[in-house]
């Protein structure tokens, strides 16, 4: 195994990763923001975060992993009152869809998912910390952060802070590193916008505070890594680090890990720009989620992501290349013995899998090492080089892949139907396999009737049947 190597936005250097208590590893992952569908764009910095996740556990550590649900904001605020809704209704079918696209793209979910709503307490008695230590000051009911006095702002996203002057102040929760300013920890009530009544007045928390509270709450003042999408290195991250070590005097996060974005067509896919797909979106077109979590999770997390449609059905074939190569060493009959060579291949592969997610979640390299493996073992195969005894270690290798990939069981249909799509006929193994199985008796019997149509059903179902010489029949996905 190889020692695992991460990239540190902090230092901007790739680091051997150490947890500060191994074997436990406390990451922290910034959750979406509920007032609307996630797009894929979020769902390429969520989906990194769980091959993270699950590269870990791969790798023996225990993880305690959180990721919040900002479940307030200005946005929220906004939208709910226009929608004239209690910010906890109007959030709650945003969370609820959250969870299932999830569910859907095989993200695991964290040991802890938190609301920000449920620890506005903890928001506050941060934010009396901070008052104590005179980081804070007040201006018409809002509570703000001092930047000046946090001499280390600034460290993540290495911000030049000459010409700003002090005290300028920024009330929204989103904004450039430009207008670097003090932010607002705390916000006043504006007419009929929802607040809480706290022993710091009344109002509701800005955004930044409510990572910072959360994640100290549930996993120390010193956390091991904390994740998120690249826009959010500033301001939000940059504030969390003011808000935790000025309120402590410890290092807040040892690892900072940020996934580039997703774009279309050159530009960040984002729900202002208005050029967004849900993944409601592209399962009405009909692309399955085992392809979209494969063609999300290829390109390594700190390159730009290019969305195409044709990558979509690049994935969509790979992923079918890899359960069909499951399927044969499943179904076909081998050879007994072993063969040197290809025992020495597996081996190989799955050193090459490993070497490529422990050098910075290299995703592509670790497809690459998987993909090349699979095309020499289905040559052997085809020549009948491939021999009884590596169909056990071949599996093996498959199933480390997944513990990681997590594509290859064929729940697609499954999926979809839960979101109310892909009515169609069943595409699953096991399905396919009973077919199968009813056309061989059928044949068996000489009932050619019958095995003519079994085979035409699953042609429309896109699978494809080859009769080996032996009389055993094997299937695969067009
Ligand atoms: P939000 O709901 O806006 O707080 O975003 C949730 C997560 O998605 C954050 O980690 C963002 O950084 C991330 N994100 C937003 N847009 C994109 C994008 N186009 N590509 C990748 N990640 C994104
Ligand atoms: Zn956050």
């Amino acid at each position: 195994m190889h020692d695992i190597r991460l990239h540190n936005t902090l230092s901007g250097k790739v680091e051997p990763f150490v947890p500060l208590h191994p074997p436990c590893v406390h990451m922290y992952t910034c959750g979406p923001t509920v007032y609307d569908y996630a797009h894929i764009g979020n769902f390429r910095t969520f989906v990194f975060q769980d091959i993270l996740r699950r590269f870990l556990k791969l790798r023996g550590l225990h993880l305690t992993h959180v990721m919040n649900l900002t479940d307030v904001d200005d946005r929220i605020i906004a939208n709910a009152a226009a929608a004239n809704l209690p910010i906890r209704d109007y959030t709650e079918k945003f969370v609820q869809a959250f969870f299932l696209d999830c569910k859907t793209l095989s993200v695991q979910s964290p040991e802890h998912w938190i609301r920000a709503t449920d620890n506005i307490d903890s928001m506050v008695q941060l934010i009396q910390r901070l008052q104590q230590k005179t980081f804070t000051y007040d201006s018409e009911g809002s509570i703000y952060y001092r930047i000046a006095k946090f001499s280390d702002y600034g460290k993540l996203s290495h911000i030049d802070l000459t010409g700003i002057q002090a005290g300028a102040r920024v009330d929204n929760d989103r904004y450039e590193k430009e207008s670097a300013r003090d932010f607002a920890l705390w916000k006043a009530p504006k007419p009929g916008e929802h607040f809480w009544e706290t022993p710091i007045g009344p109002g509701r928390p800005g955004w930044h505070i409510e990572c910072s509270a959360m994640a100290m709450k549930f996993l120390g003042e010193t956390i091991d890594i904390h994740t998120g999408g690249i826009d959010l290195a500033f301001p939000h991250h940059e504030n969390e680090i003011a808000q935790s070590e000025a309120a402590t005097g410890k290092p807040f996060v040892r690892y900072w890990l940020h996934a580039e974005h997703l774009l279309v067509e050159g530009e960040k896919m984002s729900k202002s720009l208005g050029n967004f797909f849900t993944l409601r979106d592209l399962f009405a077109k009909g692309y399955k989620p085992s392809a979209l979590r494969f063609a999300l999770a290829s390109v390594p997390y700190r390159r730009q992501l290019n969305f195409t449609f044709d990558g979509l059905q690049q994935a969509t074939s790979s992923v079918e290349r890899l359960r069909n190569f499951a399927a044969r060493l499943k179904n076909e009959k081998f050879l007994a013995g072993s063969q040197k060579n290809m025992a020495g291949r597996i081996a190989k592969a799955a050193d090459d899998f490993d070497a490529g997610l422990s050098d910075d979640l290299n995703t592509a390299q670790a497809l690459a090492a998987m993909f090349d493996f699979v095309r020499e073992a289905n040559i052997a195969m085809d020549k009948g080089e491939f021999c009884a005894d590596e169909v056990k270690p071949a599996q093996d290798f498959l199933a480390t892949f997944d513990k990681v990939f997590a594509v290859l069981e064929d729940n697609d249909n499954e999926k979809l139907q839960a979101l109310g799509f892909g009515t169609g006929p069943s595409t699953d193994d096991a399905e396919i396999e009973k077919l199968v199985a009813e056309r061989q008796a059928a044949r068996k019997k000489k009932d050619f009737a019958s095995s003519d149509r079994i085979r035409n059903e699953l042609l429309e179902r896109g699978i494809i049947l080859e009769d080996t010489k032996d009389g055993a029949v094997r299937w695969k996905r067009k």
